[in-house]
């Protein structure tokens, strides 16, 4: 404090005009009078000075503050420059908002900050034009109260944003939009949204397209099929010098029929078809798991392998049983087809805290690692020539993937080179 000069100036000038005040009421016999006089002087002055500081400070509108000798002026000086330095920051700010707003007028994206209690605090244009918003009427009103989408209802509930929701638009139903949500600061969240009809569109063209070739090339396949059953050497002995080839006719006709029934099986899920999907029910899947072994018992034959299931739970599940039977019945069907003959499958239905899990185990060949990530890929497989020669489609465990994420759900694959796998499928208990 003491380093400062206007401190120092204002504290001896004090004290000089105080000593020699007393010194001459001194002189008259008055020394405390006098000091008492000065002392009272110098405090008016400085509320003076308070008061002047105050008006500006308060009312005046002036960069400018008063001007004082001294302290008092130090002061002033001082505030002046920092009022400066705040002017300085605020249009600094300014520009910086402007800026903001104006970028993101410019984007093509809906961009809405709501809170945590879903209230909209601020939106940009394209919002307006995406939502059907208007800033006069609803900031400050609750954005699942306009977006009233059942699904994008129950996104809000779930509160999970690691994946975007795309759901129609409230202002026009042909426009679809993708809806991002990132929570931020505790108590804020951004809502991005980008009109994805387009790419939508594109979409269903192609799942269409797939599920109509699929199905046109049913009936054809039928009938070929239907013929070739017909070509029986032992009923035409003629035929009997082709009967190599028909043979394999015959199998190449039953593989494209189960092409074509996995990828309408596919195109189906894709389009969430609630005709095929099914009321969701309460399903025992200790009598599924039963049947589907005793199926794959046959499909065993002259494999010979040891198929049994372990049940420990009694637990029902809530979904498709036409989609869920389709999803286990393929990972059986699999260790079937990949084990060797004499080979040991166990399927298990247990629970844990939070899932229950059906799992097949197989003491086949296994997968080497760099395939496992990629084995629920449409038409992936580890070993083309040998796979296919085991009538597989390659759609299986992406159609497995797929069911169980429709059920909330995920597939997860263990497999050890030589020693075999393991597929489980992990539900939600609730
Ligand atoms: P596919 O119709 O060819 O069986 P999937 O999608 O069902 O197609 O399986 C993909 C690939 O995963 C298969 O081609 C096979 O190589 C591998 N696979 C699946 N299940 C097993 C298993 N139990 N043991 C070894 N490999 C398996």
């Amino acid at each position: 404090m003491w380093t400062n000069r206007f401190w120092q100036a204002e504290f001896w000038t004090l004290a000089f005009i105080i000593f020699v005040v007393g010194l001459i009421g001194s002189l008259f016999d008055r020394a405390a009078a006098s000091i008492a006089v000065i002392i009272f002087g110098y405090l008016l002055w400085n509320l003076i000075q308070l008061s002047r500081l105050y008006k500006w400070l308060v009312k005046s509108k002036s960069l400018y503050p008063p001007s004082a000798p001294g302290l008092w002026g130090d002061i002033f000086n001082h505030l002046y420059v920092l009022q400066r330095k705040n002017r300085k920051e605020l249009k600094k700010l300014k520009g910086i908002i402007s800026e903001f707003r104006a970028s993101t007028s410019a984007l093509k994206e809906g961009a809405l900050i709501i809170s945590n209690q879903g209230e909209i605090r601020w939106f940009n244009k394209a919002s307006e034009k995406l939502l059907g918003l208007k800033a006069s009427t609803d900031i400050g009103q609750r954005l699942f109260n306009l977006l009233r989408h059942p699904s994008f209802i129950e996104y809000e509930q779930v509160r999970d944003y690691e994946k975007p929701l795309t759901i129609p638009s409230p202002a026009d139903e042909k426009l679809m939009l993708n809806i991002h949500i990132t929570p931020y600061n505790n108590d804020q969240r951004l809502v991005m949204i980008r009109d994805v009809t387009e790419k939508h569109h594109l979409e269903r063209v192609r799942q269409d397209f797939v599920a109509n070739v699929s199905h046109e090339l049913r009936t054809p396949l039928t009938v070929i099929h239907g013929y070739l059953e017909m070509l029986d050497p032992e009923v035409y002995p003629e035929l009997s010098k082709v009967e190599k080839p028909l043979q394999m006719m015959r199998q190449q006709a039953l593989n494209m029929g189960h092409l074509v029934d996995d990828l309408l099986l596919l195109s189906r899920l894709d389009a969430k078809d609630p005709a095929h999907n099914g009321n969701k029910k309460d399903i025992d899947i200790n009598i599924m798991l039963d049947s589907i072994c005793a199926e794959a018992r046959v499909l065993s034959g002259e494999k010979n392998q040891t198929i049994l299931f372990h049940s420990y739970s009694n637990k029902t599940f809530c979904g498709s049983e036409k989609q869920l039977r389709s999803a286990f019945s393929n990972l059986v069907f699999n260790a079937v087809r990949y084990t060797q003959k004499g080979g040991k499958i166990d399927i298990y239905w247990k629970e844990t805290d939070e899932n229950l899990v059906m799992s097949v185990c197989d003491n086949g060949p296994g997968i080497e690692e760099e395939h496992i990530p990629r084995l629920t890929e449409r038409f992936y497989r580890v070993d083309t020539g040998r796979n296919r020669s085991q009538g597989g489609t390659g759609l299986g465990l992406a159609i497995v993937k797929h069911v169980l994420e429709m059920h909330g759900g995920y597939l997860n694959i263990q497999s050890t080179v030589g020693k075999g796998s393991e597929f489980s499928c992990y539900l939600p208990k609730s």
